[in-house]
């Protein structure tokens, strides 16, 4: 019997990312109308280190609003940008019908070793947490007449956070992660999305020491269908994870390539978690619609497609 079966109604949301050319940005619509059609609750985009990607992400984020049934969610960082650039950002957004943030840290700009990255002037990101709530009520209440967040949906104004069941690299204990988490949420986050893990364990444990540390947010498992070997490794290293040997082997012995795999071992852990409670799962697609929308049919959690055809 399939997790949806068993569970009822599963929640689910996919990560993509602003087209690095002008070949990639046809194939994203293609990829964004197939996910879109598929009911998310949401489909967030990523933010370039340093806001690299600053326009990039807008236009896709405006695309998703504009041209599919799905809400965008905005994923900002706050490294690199005063308070001032910050809330002239999330007007931008708002102005363009994106009410919904991810508000993080960021990756370190490129050639800057972690070690090295300096905070800026918002201390922590509970401080952004703040700081996009704030800016999104303002603008609001000053342009509700025109823009309204009725036209954004029911639950558009929500601001989520990333949580890192395997601790975050500059983390010193576990702990001080679930901590972080919890000033977050204090701060006014509603919901946070994990970091990439390859095991039911990482997120059950961390979800248990948040819950006994006092958090109290639904913390959705972000989850990876990898198609590639090549892939596993660099998002195992990005996320400084080991990737899982069994998995490894799988895809060596197909010769680097083999989707099924990745669908597979993401449908497993999927099922463990939500047989385990999980309030949903949240899948970065890689800006592939193909392994994403698989997993959710091995769950159960989508049977027919609009574009079936597009994706067999
Ligand atoms: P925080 O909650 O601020 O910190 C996490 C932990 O690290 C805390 O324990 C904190 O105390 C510690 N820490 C962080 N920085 C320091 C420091 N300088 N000194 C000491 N301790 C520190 N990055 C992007 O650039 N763009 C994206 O679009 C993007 N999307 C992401 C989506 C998800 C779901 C996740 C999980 C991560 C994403 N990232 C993205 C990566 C993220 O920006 C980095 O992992 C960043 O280092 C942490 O951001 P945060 O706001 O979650 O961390």
């Amino acid at each position: 019997m399939s997790a949806a079966a068993r569970g009822g109604f599963v929640p689910f949301s996919f990560e993509v990312f602003p087209a690095r050319s002008a070949r990639a940005a046809l194939s994203l619509g293609h990829t964004v109308q197939n996910l879109a059609a598929a009911g998310p609750d949401f489909i967030s985009v990523t933010y370039g280190a340093s806001g690299s990607s600053r326009d990039s992400s807008l236009d896709l984020l405006r695309y998703i609003r504009e041209h599919t049934t799905a809400k965008p969610l905005a994923h900002l960082t706050s490294i690199g940008s005063t308070r001032a650039e910050i809330e002239q950002l999330v007007a931008e957004f708002c102005a363009a019908g994106v009410y919904d943030f991810l508000a993080l840290r960021g990756d370190p700009p490129a050639g800057v070793p972690e070690e090295e990255v300096e905070l800026g002037e918002l201390g922590d990101t509970a401080e952004l947490v703040r700081l996009i709530r704030a800016t999104v009520a303002r603008r609001v209440a000053e342009h509700a007449p025109d823009v309204g967040l009725a036209g954004a949906g029911p639950a558009a104004g929500r601001v989520c956070i990333a949580a890192f069941p395997n601790g975050h690299i500059r983390s010193e204990t576990k702990h001080q992660d679930v901590l972080a988490l919890l000033a977050k949420q204090e701060a006014g986050a509603e919901f946070a999305i994990t970091q990439l893990f390859f095991y039911a364990d990482d997120y059950l444990d961390y979800v248990a020491a948040a819950r006994e540390a006092g958090v109290s947010i639904p913390i959705l498992p972000g989850l990876m269908p990898v198609s590639t070997e090549a892939q596993l490794r660099k998002v195992s290293e990005l996320a400084g994870q080991v990737a899982p040997a069994d998995l490894l082997a799988d895809f060596q012995a197909a010769d680097g390539f083999a989707p099924e795999y990745g669908v597979a071992h993401t449908t497993r852990l999927a099922t463990e978690l939500i047989e385990s409670g999980a309030p949903g799962i949240h899948l970065y697609t890689f800006n592939r619609h193909q392994s994403a929308l698989s997993v959710l049919r091995e769950l159960g959690v989508i049977t027919t497609h609009p574009f079936d055809k597009e994706i067999a």
